[in-house]
């Protein structure tokens, strides 16, 4: 029997999972605060201008091509896809740069280049991360995380050694350059955690970065948004925007609808891809599984403070996607997880989408993103944000050797507090919650409430964990399980 489905949030979890359920025949109708689609995924515009506002790494295209093609669609249906070359480049010290390029066989070049012998080394190094990559990615990753025995299979069985070792210790077993420590320690970044606390196991992000490569959707990842909503709209769902939902309603322990703009509406399931935590807090609390200690003991993937910025010139010495890790990685990563306070000299990421991308910045211009990744709850005033601009800038000039500052055109900026008031987000996170060892699958949030019946959860709090891939898994799943319950 159809049934209806109120859907709140629209990132990208919340996009899948409306699709698969109106696959299925069911009335869904997705409510979003904010004026537009995507969540953290949302697009800024100025001035010619066009700047994706959360992710721009497109890594594990395998994953968006099973998404489509659970709907007799491709990626290519909706957007072109421009692998990069290079994927990225990373500062080490002032002209001192390390550039991935777009196969492993250069990649490997360019490691022998810095340690004599690493090639071999990261053959076999990523020989294991493929390996665990078809392991995690095309299995363990679409189960619902409802039973520790969901990882228990004969091939994870021999790869025990990897969830109870660290990316940290396996990297160190086989590199000392720290230049190359650094950059294979770069990818489990995406999960949230420090490498010295994400399992071995989670190595199977090193083969997404160097085995499958670094993506570019032509006009931003928007377009991957833009694609889901046009393939949910074919499918039937309804997309209400500016619709902030007050609280879920309930006769007993059933979910029965949604508050929405002063407006009681009544609904079979209610499914939420907003933050887990500002999801119960819809709730009264005796309904709500998770208590605000729980929360709080909890490793939170980090925040960020964004620039977007737009330059009259282009830029030089940069790639599309360029890191800066010219100073210590350990004590960033020690203000972010262990001591939280903004660090004195952070690392940062800055991208430039218009090298690729002539639709990003008018011509002769360049568009600027400027990440400094920073702890969840701590101060966020503009001057604190002005400061660490200049701090960034200074740098910036110094590695890359060239003068920007009177180039810059307008910069916008997005911090902690926006991350709150934009997407009530749980103390401002920007990435969800870490995938540690004790966050892993089962460990992590429920996707079905224990305490509501007909109530769901999806996105980055739950599982499997932060990422635009993981989320459109997310959705997968999680529009199983209420297939599931709709059965029974
Ligand atoms: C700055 C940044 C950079 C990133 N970089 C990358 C990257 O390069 N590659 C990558 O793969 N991943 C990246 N990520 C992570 C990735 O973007 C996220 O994991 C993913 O987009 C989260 O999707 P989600 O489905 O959990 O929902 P979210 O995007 O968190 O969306 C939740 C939605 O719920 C809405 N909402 C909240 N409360 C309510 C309410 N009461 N009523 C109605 N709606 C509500 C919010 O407005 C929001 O739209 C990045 C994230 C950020 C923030």
């Amino acid at each position: 029997m159809n049934q209806t489905i109120a859907i709140i949030g629209s990132g990208f979890s919340a996009l899948a999972a409306s699709c698969y359920l109106a696959q299925s025949g069911h009335q869904v109708t997705v409510f979003e605060k904010n004026a537009s689609l995507g969540g953290r995924a949302r697009q800024l515009k100025k001035e010619g201008f066009t700047f994706d506002m959360g992710p721009t790494w497109y890594w594990m295209p395998d994953v968006f091509e099973q998404f489509f093609s659970d709907f007799g669609k491709s990626p290519q249906d909706y957007y072109d896809l421009i692998k990069l070359n290079p994927a990225y480049a990373v500062y080490f010290g002032p002209s001192e740069v390390i550039t991935i390029e777009d196969t492993l066989d250069k990649i490997k070049a360019a490691f022998e280049r810095e340690e004599k012998g690493s090639a071999h080394k990261l053959q076999k190094f990523i020989d294991e991360a493929l390996d665990n990559y078809n392991i995690a990615i095309k299995d363990l990753v679409y189960r619902p995380g409802i039973s520790p025995l969901e990882l228990v299979t004969p091939k994870t069985a021999k790869k025990i050694g990897q969830f109870f070792s660290t990316i940290s210790r396996e990297v160190r077993s086989s590199f000392d350059n720290p230049k190359l420590i650094a950059i294979l320690e770069f990818p489990v970044l995406f999960l949230g955690a420090k490498p010295s606390n994400t399992p071995a196991f989670y190595s199977f992000m090193n083969y997404a970065d160097f085995g499958l490569g670094t993506f570019h959707p032509k006009n931003g990842m928007y377009s991957v948004v833009s694609a889901m909503t046009q393939l949910a709209e074919s499918l039937g769902v309804t997309f209400k925007t500016n619709h902030a939902v007050e609280s879920i309603t309930l006769q007993g322990n059933r979910a029965t609808g949604i508050i929405v703009n002063d407006q009681s509406l009544e609904f079979d399931y209610v499914l939420s891809g907003a933050d887990y935590h500002h999801t119960e807090t819809l709730l009264p609390q005796a309904y709500r599984q998770y208590s605000e200690g729980y929360w709080n003991k909890k490793t939170f993937a980090p925040s960020s403070l964004l620039f977007y910025v737009g330059f009259d010139k282009k830029l030089k010495n940069v790639e599309h996607h360029t890191l800066f890790f010219d100073v210590s990685f350990q004590e960033h990563a020690r203000c972010i997880y262990d001591d939280p306070q903004w660090p004195k000299d952070p690392l940062f990421y800055a991208s430039f989408p218009s090298i690729t991308d002539d639709n990003a910045a008018p011509a002769g211009k360049e568009a600027g993103i400027f990440l400094i990744p920073l702890a969840v709850g701590i101060e966020d005033t503009p001057e604190l944000r002005e400061a660490y601009f200049q701090k960034i800038v200074d740098r910036f000039e110094q590695l890359t050797n060239q003068k920007i500052q009177k180039n810059i055109i307008f910069k916008e900026s997005f911090c902690l507090k926006d991350f709150i008031e934009d997407y009530n987000s749980f103390k401002g996170n920007a990435y969800g919650l870490a995938n540690t060892l004790l966050q892993t699958a089962f460990l992590r949030p429920k996707l079905k409430s224990k305490k509501v019946n007909g109530l769901y959860f999806t996105g980055q709090l739950t599982v499997p964990g932060p990422g635009v891939p993981p989320a459109l898994i997310s959705g997968k799943i999680v529009a199983g399980l209420i297939e599931q319950q709709m059965k029974q």
